[in-house]
């Protein structure tokens, strides 16, 4: 018997120099997918960030009728910004809170309460019993852990923290995800692991986020953006081949889900979708 993998999307509030309503747009473009949630990515801290993620995460609940998750940065917040979060995520209806420590940003402060994302995971559970709480991983390893092994040790208490779902780094080769969900069941960790697979669309954007989360960058990619440099369209359509075959791969090796990085391209999205449904539709 095969089970269904879960498939979920991402996307991220508008910059401060776009246009809220842009938002509107993406998830329009969205419409049809199908997701079993789509997850809103969360900015350094501040009240605008939690209000704009706790909005659009209604808005998918409200008015597309998909379950929303929030993302959550602790590394600038305190207890009674973590609670009034939580109170607007509530009244949002969000099934779910992603808990994250986030990155540092040059010239803040740390609050100094929620050192590691597992402080905050604890908090929550202790505040939301029932509450599922989501987690990231990092199948390269996080680029501030020694080795992997140790990464996977600060994950397993992070699960042990309250997690109930994990979601990965984008990686590019998949030798390394599947490495990785390996060595995280030998250490015990035995929640759902969803891959995160970032479709090339852009040479530019995949070298500044592959740079930020320390990705690695595989040959294949190097050559289909070296081969596709004078063409956008072009690089845009191989990158919707890959991704769709990288996923495939993924649900051949029966991994619990995909969570795809839209970067807020929803016609890249549909695209992938189309090719890869059936994988997530069909039970034997
Ligand atoms: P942690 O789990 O705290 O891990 C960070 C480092 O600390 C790791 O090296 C880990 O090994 C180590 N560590 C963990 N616990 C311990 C411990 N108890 N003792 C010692 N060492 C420990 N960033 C945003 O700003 N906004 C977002 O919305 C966002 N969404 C993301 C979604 C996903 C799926 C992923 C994978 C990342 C996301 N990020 C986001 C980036 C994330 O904030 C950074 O990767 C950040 O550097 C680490 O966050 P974390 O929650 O994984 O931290």
């Amino acid at each position: 018997m095969h089970y269904r993998p879960k498939f979920s999307l991402e996307v991220f509030p508008p910059k401060r120099t776009s246009p809220i309503g842009t938002i509107y747009d993406t998830l329009d473009g969205l419409k049809g997918l199908d997701p079993d949630f789509i997850s809103v990515t969360y900015g350094t801290g501040k009240l605008k960030d939690r209000t704009a993620t706790a909005r659009i995460a209604y808005t998918i609940r409200s008015e597309y009728g998909i379950d929303a998750v929030a993302h959550l940065t602790a590394r600038y917040l305190d207890y009674d910004a973590v609670d009034e979060a939580l109170e607007m995520f509530d009244k949002a209806g969000v099934s779910g809170v992603l808990a994250l420590r986030g990155d540092a940003v040059a010239g803040q402060e740390d609050a100094g309460v929620f050192d590691h994302a597992s402080d905050l995971v604890s908090y929550i559970r202790s505040k939301r019993p029932d509450l599922p709480i989501l987690g990231a991983c990092y199948p390269e390893k996080h680029p501030e852990a020694k080795s992997l092994q140790e990464d996977i040790d600060n994950l397993k208490r992070k699960v042990d923290a309250g997690v109930t779902h994990l979601i990965s780094q984008l990686f590019y080769d998949n030798q390394d995800f599947l490495r990785f969900r390996d060595l995280a069941r030998a250490s015990g960790i035995d929640v759902p692991i969803e891959a995160g697979v970032m479709p090339v669309a852009n040479a530019s954007q995949v070298k500044r986020m592959t740079t930020m989360c320390s990705s690695r960058i595989t040959a294949p990619v190097y050559a289909m953006m070296d081969h596709w440099s004078d063409n956008a369209d072009c690089l845009q359509d191989a990158g919707t081949i890959f991704a769709s075959q990288q996923i495939n791969d993924l649900v051949a090796e029966g991994v619990d889900g995909i969570h795809l990085y839209t970067m807020n391209r929803p016609g890249v999205a549909r695209r992938i979708w189309s090719n890869v449904k059936p994988l997530f539709t069909k039970i034997i």
